[in-house]
């Protein structure tokens, strides 16, 4: 058998089926009408955002990271909870718009703006995080035009990495965010352009779990917008300090230890240098604000047995889970937290493999994991799928189309 990641907290049964914000998943797929389906709980997002500003300083503003889920309630939802919004695309920014959120709570990084999308940044009044000098003059162009006043912030590629992150974003070659040596003549080009200058954006990466590499780097980070401000010779409004905070997806993962980061940053904080001392701050999150938040529901279309192996095959799979399913930058498939959501408190009785309906052997959504054993009609459940599920996977892949959504 193989091991399953770690079950979130703050999920139980009812009637031994699987609660999410003390509804049985059984109501909830009946109210829906159908699976496949993700469920999100308000309950366990307000709870992790509070939780999370009880111990960071008050200091920083908490920002969401859109691409982790764009779900339109969610957005609605974090609107009263989040002090910011972070896109990366037009389409993004529509979508907070249309979710009414304020613009001007938005900033726009990702490489290779098109014109089209700078304007509709520019017009709304959110903020572009500059990812190049050539950005940087068809951003200053496209203002001139509009007559408007652009809020421009730079994006550096910091030095250093996050170390033992998921996913590196910073530290040598990158297509994100300009080298730091070439920063401080962009911000004098900016301030000189007469836009709204509004500092940088420093993001080292992603998915990691360590307290204390997540300090490293803040502290990493203070110190380079520090010293950037220096060489700029300009006051630095704000910086974001990235985010990068994880949450345990596989066997042996450990939540991060949130209290330290606080506290170090906290400490970071007493002690700024006097560049930084009328600077605002704040982090951007997105997987850590609502991956455990989610879950995903498939029923079990057909129980069969291959060469002595048990495959539940269900009516989900990797168009909607491509990250459980191991697609989405994984070296090793390892299996994310899952379980039968019908029989949620039974023990382990067999082996089984969960597959979705996809012609492709790569559709596998638990591998040789130990389950109750199971029956078509069982409705199974993947954790851990609040973020990059429905909108970071081929949903029209084979014809099959989007899950449903819900938010309770
Ligand atoms: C993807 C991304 C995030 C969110 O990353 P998470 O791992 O979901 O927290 C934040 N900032 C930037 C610039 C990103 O590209």
């Amino acid at each position: 058998m193989k091991p399953l990641g770690p079950i979130p907290p703050g999920y139980g049964a009812i009637d031994r089926v699987l609660a999410i914000a003390g509804q049985k998943v059984t109501d909830i797929v009946a109210e829906a009408g159908s699976t496949p389906l993700f469920v999100y709980s308000s309950e366990h997002l307000r709870q992790r955002v509070s939780d999370l500003r009880a111990a960071m300083p008050e200091r920083l503003a908490i920002h969401y990271a859109v691409k982790a889920n764009p779900f339109v309630p969610v957005l609605d939802l974090f609107a009263g909870l989040v002090d910011g919004f972070d896109i990366a695309s037009g389409g993004e920014l529509e979508i907070v718009k249309g979710a009414g959120i304020d613009p001007s709570l938005v900033s726009f990084a990702g490489p290779g703006k098109r014109d089209c999308e700078l304007e509709a940044a520019i017009r709304a009044g959110a903020t572009l995080n500059l990812e190049s000098e050539a950005e940087a003059e068809r951003a200053i162009a496209i203002a001139e035009t509009l007559g408007v006043t652009p809020r421009l912030a730079i994006r550096v590629n910091p030095d250093f990495d996050l170390k033992g992150s998921g996913m590196k974003m910073g530290g040598g070659a990158k297509p994100f965010g300009l080298d730091a040596v070439r920063v401080p003549a962009l911000v004098r080009r900016v301030i000189d352009s007469g836009a709204q200058w509004r500092g940088f954006h420093i993001f080292a990466g992603s998915q990691a779990l360590d307290a204390d590499a997540i300090a490293d780097t803040q502290a990493q980070t203070l110190a380079l917008a520090a010293r950037l401000a220096r060489e700029s010779d300009a006051p630095l409004p704000h910086c974001n300090l990235g985010g990068g905070f994880g949450i345990p997806y596989f066997p042996g993962d450990e939540p991060v230890d949130i209290a330290t980061v606080g506290q170090k940053l906290g400490e970071q904080f007493e002690v700024l240098p006097e560049e930084l001392a009328e600077t605002e701050f704040c982090i951007e999150l997105g997987r850590y604000l609502v991956g455990e938040a989610g879950i995903y529901l498939a029923t079990i279309i057909d129980r069969k047995e291959s060469h002595g192996e048990v495959f539940l095959v269900t009516d989900g799979g990797l168009h909607h889970q491509l990250a459980a399913s191991g697609n989405f930058g994984t070296v090793i498939r390892r299996n994310y937290p899952s379980a039968i959501a019908t029989r949620f408190s039974a023990e382990v009785q067999e082996e089984a493999s969960i597959v979705g309906c996809l012609c492709t052997p790569l559709d596998i959504l638990a591998n040789k994991g130990g389950f109750p054993k199971s029956e078509p009609g069982d409705v199974v459940v993947v954790f851990c799928a609040g973020a990059y599920g429905a909108s970071a996977s081929p949903a029209d892949f084979l014809g099959q189309g989007a899950a449903m959504e819900i938010l309770v």
